[in-house]
């Protein structure tokens, strides 16, 4: 295998230039007629934390099954430093994983876990134990190496699972909801953490998660998957920002998703009034003719005024302090319900007016996950979203 001092030209396109550690290229995956992952393509950067972030069921525990060698593929490419990966045994793959379920020895105590890989390869004492004592720095349990696995906490026994994962130096270190089992406080501790960890042991994470706040707090770049199909791939911002489809929208955070027209650049209409935006048409748009879009504007970027001719107006129909702000709902005089989210509170029953900043109106493709679309979502394996749409 190629060691990560030779250049090698990456096969997928990468406008940054950097190297890539691992390629996956069409690949599919079925079991009996469910057809899970559905031509994945992707890379991973070297030394990158990336997610993978979907719903239940969406195929992100079988992408990592393919890449730790749990798994075969049923057709596609998987390439490691420009080689095959696929025909590679898992135990001599650079990759190790980490579980949901820790997965330890409860007759061993902490340092014999962690110190299990080495035993097998049978490494000399003196050794094994510096690389123990190394791993638990790393995981912040130095100290606890005579500790039985039932003496820990579920964030504790964690980090033991890391250091075993991590003992014999692998490039590439794969996550699968890894917090999962935490409680909320210990799971926001562990999620800073490990983005430490994975700087300081300078290798790639692949980390898998359903929760959209843990990916973007974590990430380099996330990739969105629902039904073995990509949505979109790009940072946290990219994501959040600029969502290619109605349904990253949604995923990605509370979202009013809006029907709306552009027949000029930097110019959206709906619900009856225009708005300036910061976008031009899209490319295929034909000249003249109006073009139906999908806009996003997230609850917190809408500002609350008196109602007024250049605004969409409408009634507010509740609201609920949460805390920092107000979630507010209103229905609009076209009888569609937005969420806004405020710091300032207004009455149930008030009119007001809702407008926006050109930069905070988000526009989208139309998608089998738009609002209006005929098609139910479940019907919906093409997402509108096209191969160079993925890449944010
Ligand atoms: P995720 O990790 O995103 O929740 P998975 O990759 O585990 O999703 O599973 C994707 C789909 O494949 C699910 O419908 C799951 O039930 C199915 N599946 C996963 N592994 C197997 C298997 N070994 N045999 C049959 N079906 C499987
Ligand atoms: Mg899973």
């Amino acid at each position: 295998m190629a060691t990560n001092t030779t250049p090698i030209t990456p096969k997928l396109v990468d406008k940054t230039g950097k190297s890539h550690i691992i390629e996956i290229m069409n690949v599919n995956k079925s079991f009996g007629d469910l057809h899970v992952l559905k031509d994945i393509t992707f890379y991973i950067r070297n030394n990158e934390f990336v997610t993978l972030l979907g719903p239940s069921g969406c195929g992100k525990s079988t992408t990592l099954r393919i890449l730790a060698g749990f798994e075969t593929a049923d057709s596609g490419l998987v390439e490691f430093e420009g080689a095959d990966l696929l025909s590679v045994p898992a135990h001599k793959r650079h990759i190790n994983t980490v579980f949901q379920r820790y997965a330890l020895f409860p007759h061993l105590n902490v340092f014999d876990n962690i110190a299990f890989g080495l035993y097998l390869k049978k490494r000399p004492a003196d050794e094994v134990k510096k690389r123990v004592e190394e791993a638990l720095e790393t995981v912040g349990l130095s100290g606890y190496e005579k500790r039985y696995v039932d003496q820990l906490s579920g964030g504790q026994m964690q980090r033991v699972a890391i250091a075993r994962a991590i003992i014999n130096r692998p490039r590439v270190l794969l996550l699968d909801e890894p917090l999962g089992a935490l409680d909320l406080k210990m799971r926001k501790e562990m999620q800073i953490e490990l983005k430490d960890m994975q700087r300081e042991l300078g290798i790639t994470f692949v980390y898998v998660t359903h929760d959209q706040e843990e990916a973007l707090t974590m990430s380099d770049t996330i990739i969105v998957m629902k039904d073995g199909v990509i949505q979109q791939i790009g940072t946290p911002t990219d994501i959040y920002n600029e969502p290619k489809n109605a349904y990253v929208a949604d995923f990605i955070g509370e979202s009013n998703i809006i029907p709306g027209t552009m027949n000029k650049d930097f110019e959206v209409t709906f619900r009856g009034k225009s708005f300036e935006c910061v976008d031009p048409r899209f490319p295929e748009a034909v000249p003249g003719e109006e073009e139906a879009v999908d806009v996003v504007i997230r609850p917190e970027d809408i500002y609350v005024k008196s109602e007024g001719p250049d605004y969409v107006n409408g009634t507010v129909t509740s609201i609920v302090f949460k805390g920092v702000h107000y979630e507010i709902r209103v229905e609009d005089d076209t009888q569609m319900e937005w969420m806004i989210h405020d710091v300032d509170p207004v009455k149930e029953g008030q009119r007001i007016g809702m407008t926006f900043d050109p930069d905070d109106i988000h526009i989208m493709r139309k998608s089998c996950f738009s609002p209006d679309c005929q098609k139910t979502n479940s019907d919906a394996d093409d997402s509108g979203v096209s191969e160079e749409s993925i890449e944010g």
